[in-house]
């Protein structure tokens, strides 16, 4: 513990004022908007970016930074996150400043067991009184009666639906989640409806009892894993729908159909007509490819385990053991059906879907490590056929525009929040320079090398203190 409030101190004493007036000089700025480079100084002035200037102008801050030729960015923002464990609140709350070590300046918290815990943790961190990324959360997703997961807001008829969305709206919630385990169809669509009538995002699942395009119309904001999509590769997808609606076809005969059925270009057509619907795609790859290539993949000298309880890791053995009487064809074709999904990310794109990256990290999510894993999403961006402008966008401009915050957030611009990334070299070549990660820049107070390793080391520390606690 001592050594945790150590690395605390320090932390407070490293990094500087959010106040002061401060030009970065000597930098490249990213436009994530039109894919160049400016050689442009940057001022930044109450926590804002103040405006882009001509290289060596007189200087007007009272503090210059010289950049050393390093590339700016927009804070990234992890657009599908997941607090969760009842058990597990001071194994999440520990990983929270790793996200700023990260590059991460947002979460996009697409609900878990702990939602009460993760509105503190928006206040607080919104105050200063915490250390992390800001976070936007949909509070308790709407589901069913008895549903799988735990934490959910169970909903058995409208009147339950409109009591629990008039609660989710009074805490303030950022947007509505909606999931299919054991909500029915009907209601389902219904919660969508409501949400979207009260002009509240609503992203979702997609039930097999219901079409893509009828959530579209219903007003769904975006919708939560590619892998949903692949049902558009079917002419009759909304057929399929109803015949499950109407209790003439079962789960195991839809799927399927869906796989049977599938046709690239019947999907690219459909992407189009999304595109055109304003509704929005986190794709959530790397959790599928983790799971996917597990037979092949030792994860024991993951770096990362450096900071998660073996209480957290312990949640990883839920999906292995779904997994474990796999046969070697079943273990092919979960590959297979991996690389059709990546696939469909520059067809989405092609058709001008707002594509936002996500990273799905969760104790429930095996070997999806928190903060890294949206760095890793981004690598498989690329590797499906993205270029690295197209992955960034996804990190930062997209999340904010669909947040609605686009004024404020997403691209470094006059006027805009001083959340900002040093890094040591140009993402617009290799996607894997976000991880290379010089400085970083919230709200106009910057965080060198020495500070963001100093919040690795306290959440190392931590971790290590709650096993110690726990023996
Ligand atoms: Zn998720």
């Amino acid at each position: 513990m001592l050594r945790y409030l150590l690395l605390t101190l320090t932390l407070i004493a490293l990094h500087s004022h959010a106040g002061e007036s401060l030009l970065l000089t000597n930098v490249q700025v990213v436009d994530v908007e039109q894919g160049r480079l400016l050689q442009r100084d940057v001022l930044l002035e109450g926590g804002r970016i103040a405006g882009l200037r001509q290289p060596a102008a007189p200087a007007v801050a009272e503090r210059t930074l010289d950049l050393g030729g390093r590339y700016l960015i927009p804070g990234l923002w992890d657009m599908h996150v997941h607090f969760e464990g009842t058990d597990l609140v001071e194994d999440n709350a520990l990983l929270l400043p790793l996200y700023l070590a990260y590059g991460i300046t947002a979460v996009r918290d697409a609900s878990g067991s702990l939602a009460g815990t993760v509105l503190d943790w928006r206040r607080e961190i919104a105050a200063g009184e915490r250390l992390g990324p800001r976070i936007f959360t949909s509070g308790q997703k709407f589901e069913g009666v008895d549903s799988l997961w735990e934490g959910d807001r169970e909903i058995a008829d409208r009147a339950q639906m409109l009591a629990g969305m008039d609660e989710q709206q009074a805490l303030g919630v950022d947007f509505i989640k909606i999931t299919e385990n054991t909500l029915p169809p009907a209601l389902f669509l219904e919660t969508v409806a409501e949400a979207h009538r009260r002009s509240l995002l609503v992203s979702t699942h997609v039930p097999l009892g219901l079409g893509i395009f009828e959530l579209a119309a219903a007003g769904v904001s975006s919708i939560e894993h590619a892998s949903y999509l692949l049902r558009l590769g079917s002419a009759d997808e909304e057929d399929i729908a109803r015949a499950v609606r109407a209790g003439e076809l079962g789960a195991d005969d839809a799927n399927a159909r869906y796989d049977r059925d599938f046709n690239q270009a019947t999907a690219n057509a459909a992407y189009a007509r999304l595109a055109a619907l304003d509704v929005a795609v986190t794709p959530t790859l790397i959790g599928g490819r983790q799971l996917a290539w597990l037979d092949e993949t030792d994860h024991s000298d993951d770096a990362f385990l450096r900071y998660l309880t073996q209480q957290f890791t312990a949640k990883y053995q839920w999906r292995i053991g779904r997994m474990a009487g796999e046969t070697a064809a079943q273990r092919a074709a979960r590959k297979e059906r991996y690389r059709l999904i990546a696939a469909q990310l520059p067809p989405l794109q092609e058709a001008g879907v707002t594509l936002l990256a996500g990273s799905d990290s969760a104790a429930l999510n095996t070997y999806v490590y928190p903060a890294q894993a949206l760095h890793d999403e981004l690598a498989l961006f690329v590797e499906a056929g993205l270029t690295p402008l197209q992955a960034l966008q996804a990190a930062t401009i997209n999340g904010a525009r669909f947040m609605r915050l686009g004024d404020d957030y997403g691209s470094i611009s006059p006027g805009k929040r001083a959340d900002l990334v040093v890094l040591e070299e140009n993402p617009l070549e290799d996607i894997a320079a976000t991880r290379a990660i010089h400085s970083l820049i919230r709200g106009g107070e910057v965080f060198d090398r020495a500070a963001l390793d100093g919040m690795l080391d306290a959440a190392a520390a931590r971790k290590q203190a709650l096993e110690t606690g726990r023996q």
